[in-house]
């Protein structure tokens, strides 16, 4: 069935911030009302209307918008392989989420055994990890803690994934304030918000961001000789010949060469071009000291909401008398700036973000040196990141795994178990173990050193 979405065209004539950027088309439908059939077709009407937008706008658009974004019209971690983008470790072990219960229930025993928790995941996917998490915490517990699950989703289909997955048949109810909550299988309450806007700034919160962060929508700058310039996304027909170099169109490089440039293939309406004059969002780097010391000619990318999601995590820390946490696992260097990073995923293959908007995932490398910054100027405790293999070794995964091969039914059953375990741990080119790294946030004035972090109980 075909979504449509009616958006009424302003007049002409409206305020346009970049008069001087060269375009192509600039013909804007003289109706008043059209009807759109995919995203490209809203972007490139937004693009006619006020010129480049910021990279991060085009991100958002791509991932989140209600009707044609990647993350809010599919499940792109369906089991079926050909209608799946990206696979993440909860979905190939549910080892890893027993791992992330068993560190819950030592920071719990470390912080002197809070009556009540509240288990917090922001971007929970399929539930699975949340699921594997708490099964385990409330085991190890004995069933002695009184507890509720928040999960601040985007998505209405991974929502209902979700409620699928810790709530059985249960359905949601939806609450006065616009949020859902349903029983789940073990008769707590779970509570689904779509922002974090609206969790109770109370009691203690164990909040878990699990390949979060990498979706949020980053800004990207150059250094001119004039100052920090933002990176925009333009729009032009396919046949148009672009600028010779727009590296945003191939994930990780810098520069294009010519024989690429005139493949067809890589050619898309949307392209990015150098912003020549400040805007709202050059601000961000002029104002930060970590970037002041960077040449001319340095590229940089920037994530604004991890700055705010991160103060709202903090608060929630730091509401708890002394007890909470949040863990944050991800991608992204572990304190150098990341560079042209963001990508499209599909089909388990990387390919350009400009491609098809809105039906390929878009990531970007997480700055775990921003985060670090972040919560320490919000006065938290952070430890790591560490990376991947070494956080789940330490957590007892070798342990584990030994246990579930010990107890599996058939040697295609063991082979699976033994498969997943190297592709969590190991560190070679296509496993996660040192890709992905943990990062552990606890509240202002905390002396505890986390296992998994170097401490022990
Ligand atoms: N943590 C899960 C899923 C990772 S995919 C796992 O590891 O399997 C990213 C998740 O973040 C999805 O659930 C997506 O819908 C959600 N998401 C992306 N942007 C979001 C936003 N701005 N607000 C809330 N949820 C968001």
């Amino acid at each position: 069935m075909l979504v449509r979405s009616r958006i009424t065209i302003p007049k002409l004539g409206r305020w346009r911030s970049f008069s001087s950027f060269p375009r192509c088309l600039n013909k804007i439908d003289s109706s008043k009302t059209k009807t759109y059939t995919n995203l490209s077709q809203i972007l490139e009407f937004a693009i006619k209307t006020t010129g480049p937008i910021p990279v991060s706008s085009y991100m958002k658009q791509c991932l989140v918008h209600p009707e044609f974004g990647y993350y809010t019209t599919r499940d792109p971690l369906s089991p079926i392989s050909e209608t799946s983008d990206f696979i993440t470790s909860p979905e190939i072990s549910q080892t890893f989420g027993e791992m992330i219960g068993i560190y819950h229930f030592t920071m719990w025993l470390l912080q002197g055994k809070p009556k009540e928790v509240r288990f917090v995941e922001f971007g929970p996917g399929k539930g699975t990890l949340i699921f594997d998490c708490i099964r385990t915490f409330e085991r190890l517990s004995k069933g002695t803690v009184s507890y509720e699950v928040v999960l601040v989703e985007a998505s209405p289909v991974l929502r209902e994934e979700q409620r699928k997955k810790l709530c059985g048949d249960t359905s949601l109810n939806v609450l006065e304030d616009g949020t859902w909550d349903a029983k789940t299988l073990t008769g707590k309450r779970c509570h689904w918000v779509e922002t974090e806007l609206d969790i109770k700034k109370t009691g203690t919160n164990y909040i878990i961001a699990h390949e979060f962060f990498d979706a949020l929508p980053v800004q990207q700058y150059e250094k001119t000789k004039d100052g920090w310039r933002e990176y925009m996304v333009d729009f032009s027909e396919k046949n148009v010949i672009r600028a010779k170099t727009d590296p945003l169109a191939l994930p990780n490089r810098t520069t294009i060469t010519s024989k690429e440039l005139e493949n067809p293939a890589l050619r898309f309406n949307f392209h990015s071009v150098l912003s020549p004059h400040e805007t709202p969002g050059s601000y961000i780097p002029k104002n930060n000291p970590r970037y002041e010391a960077l040449p001319v000619g340095s590229r940089i990318e920037i994530c604004p909401e991890a700055y705010t999601y991160s103060k709202h995590i903090a608060a929630l820390i730091n509401s708890g008398s002394g007890a909470g946490g949040c863990l944050i696992v991800d991608y992204g260097p572990a304190d150098t700036v990341p560079i042209n990073t963001i990508r499209g995923i599909k089909n388990h293959k990387i390919v350009s973000p400009f491609d098809d908007p809105g039906n390929v995932d878009l990531s970007a490398d997480v700055d775990f040196g921003q985060l670090k910054q972040i919560f320490e100027n919000q006065s938290c405790q952070v430890h790591g990141p560490v990376e991947q293999g070494d956080w789940l070794h330490e957590m007892g995964l070798g342990f584990r795994t030994d246990q579930l091969v010990h107890i599996a039914k058939s040697e295609n059953d063991k082979q699976k178990i033994i498969k997943a375990y190297k592709r969590l741990v190991g560190k070679s080119h296509g496993d996660m173990g040192s890709i992905y790294k943990f990062l552990a946030v606890l509240p202002s004035g905390s002396q505890i050193q986390p296992v998994g972090f170097g401490g022990s109980l």
